[in-house]
């Protein structure tokens, strides 16, 4: 069984053991720094759905890979500067990383201009550690109903847990915060918590290194 193939069927158990639909669970496919030969793999199997954290990194793959692979989506999960934001508007289908009031002014003023705008998920900073992006926990609410004042097309919330900490009690939390103000989208869990994310919910797993293998660095 190819990697893929293993993925999608602990997806597809995940699924039927928290009673969720199946297929309700998206898998992205994490294929930052991973070499153009494993991705070309993945794509042949069908495989459509991408995730990138670096919108330098997509720009410079993925228009070409999409000319062959018609069909394919690619999502930023990483953090987004400002000045990239025109591009990142330009080449994702979504953004995970919508994490503050600046952001949020810059893409609803693209969104005018260019007439369309990606999905948008909000990352909240659900261990509310100093070093990591997203919104703290207690300042979601207000920074989501911001966000759709200015008509932006927030479909989700986002989280990165903390390494060493149960995961499953901040996917709880984002799920919790993700009902309260009545959205769907949950993008959380990882290779190595994608099982407990979906028990708590999520509707979208981003899985790099349990599918394509260990990357050859971190990208910072
Ligand atoms: C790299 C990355 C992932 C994938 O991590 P793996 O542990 O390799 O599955 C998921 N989400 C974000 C935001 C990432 O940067």
């Amino acid at each position: 069984m190819s990697a893929l193939a293993e993925i999608r069927a602990r997806i597809a158990t995940a699924e039927a053991a928290a009673g969720r639909a199946p297929g309700s669970v998206r898998l992205i496919a994490v294929s930052k720094v991973q070499p153009l030969d494993r991705i070309e793999a993945v794509l042949a199997e069908g495989h459509r759905l991408f995730g990138e954290n670096r919108v330098q990194e997509a720009a410079g793959k993925w228009p070409a890979l999409r000319a062959r692979f018609p069909g394919t989506e690619v999502h930023l999960i990483g953090p987004l500067q400002t000045n990239k934001a025109r591009q990142a508007m330009e080449l994702f289908e979504a953004i995970h990383s919508l994490d503050r009031p600046k952001l949020a002014r810059t893409l609803a003023r693209l969104a005018q201009e260019l007439g369309r705008c990606p999905d948008l998920f909000v990352q909240v900073n659900t261990g509310e550690e100093p070093q990591k992006a997203g919104v703290a926990p207690a300042e979601a609410d207000a920074f989501i109903a911001e966000c759709r004042s200015l008509d932006l097309p927030v479909v989700g919330l986002m989280c990165i847990p903390p390494v060493n900490e149960e995961p499953a009690l901040h996917f709880a939390l984002l799920a919790k915060i993700a009902a309260r103000n009545g959205l769907a989208g949950l993008s959380m869990g990882m290779s190595d918590d994608f099982e407990r994310a979906i028990a708590q919910g999520a509707t979208h797993v981003r899985i790099g290194s349990a599918l394509f293998g260990a990357r050859a660095y971190e990208p910072g």
